[in-house]
């Protein structure tokens, strides 16, 4: 016995000195990884038979996954993920790659809301896929009580596949000493949940993530001094223009790309770099690389959040 508890302790002293050394090499600063830019059905979507999606057959190189951010502390090797979509399998792969010690997972997981792009990824979490023990996942008042009183969502909670942890708007949730989270209430079509973008600091740098809202105009804050006054924006680009679908697109508002540039054009060259558009419907031209419509975005001073590309903040 005497000498188990020996062998236990030298294990545990190894394990930490190993920890220590790893943390000595890794002395990077947080970061940001984007999983996906693509809106809640994916690039392509579902039975679309237009030139959009048809150029994905022609070439899976074109293939998005859906819009989903993942925060990274290589210091720490701790990672959360911003949106459960039905890629997060893929994503986490994505994740995966970038984290050490083979983990193949995230920390945590934070939701934005209850459309089909920004949640029901769980379900790989659940007793037929991972059977996850305790994910820790973040989510706002209604989101928490729409997961924990419907099934199938409820079995998550119930089997202790993950952990439900309540946000309040605007409350600050602490990561690790450099980390913080608060969640930001956006006007959105909130049928099962309320919505939020994420404040992400790191120290002093700050970054918000909206990947979804109605309008600029609907907000009861203003983007354009929330540009000025983070260092990176990740935001809702899920139309290019209007008359881009042909449903009313007053039934799923968003503000259009070319609406958000003509609101942002007076920000220095400085504040329009830091703007990265996310959250492509199939229809917007920014899925496809080289377009008029990125070069247009790129000549005005904006960014595009790509797939697999990472954010220094
Ligand atoms: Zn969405
Ligand atoms: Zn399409
Ligand atoms: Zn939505």
């Amino acid at each position: 016995m005497k000498d188990l508890i020996y062998i236990v302790l030298v294990f545990m002293l190894l394990s930490c000195s190993v920890k220590i050394e790893n943390n000595d090499l890794i002395n990077d600063n947080p970061f940001i990884l984007v999983l996906g830019n693509a809106q809640d059905a994916g690039y392509p979507q579902i039975a679309c038979t237009k030139e959009c999606c048809q150029r994905v057959n022609d070439d899976p190189a074109h293939k998005r996954l859906v819009s989903s951010i993942a925060l990274i502390d290589p210091i720490s090797n701790e990672s959360w993920i911003f949106d459960a979509t039905p890629d997060f399998t893929e994503q986490t792969n994505i994740l995966s790659k970038h984290l050490q010690n083979n983990k193949q997972l995230p920390d945590g997981i934070f939701l934005s809301h209850g459309h089909i792009g920004h949640y029901t990824g769980l379900m790989f979490l659940g007793r037929e896929a991972l059977g996850a023990n305790n994910m820790p996942v973040y989510a706002m008042p209604r989101m928490y009580d729409y997961l924990s009183e419907n099934g199938p969502w409820d079995q998550l909670v119930d089997l202790k596949n993950i952990r439900l942890k309540a946000l309040r708007k605007d409350s600050t949730m602490v990561l690790n000493q450099r980390l913080s989270v608060s969640p930001i209430e956006v006007p959105h079509r909130d049928e099962y949940s309320e919505t939020v973008g994420y404040l992400i600091k790191n120290m002093d740098k700050k970054i918000i993530f909206i990947p979804d809202i109605d309008k600029w105009s609907k907000w009861d804050r203003n983007i354009v001094d929330y540009i000025k006054s983070v260092d990176i924006a990740l935001l809702d680009a899920t139309f290019f223009k209007n008359d881009e679908i042909e449903r009313d697109m007053n039934e799923v508002p968003h503000p259009y790309v070319e609406e958000s540039m003509e609101l942002f054009k007076d920000l220095s060259e400085q504040d329009k770099q830091k703007v990265y558009f996310i959250h492509f419907n199939h229809t917007n031209p920014l899925l496809i690389d080289d377009s008029d419509a990125q070069k247009k975005v790129l000549k005005n001073g904006f960014k595009i959040a790509r797939q697999g590309n990472t954010i220094n903040f």
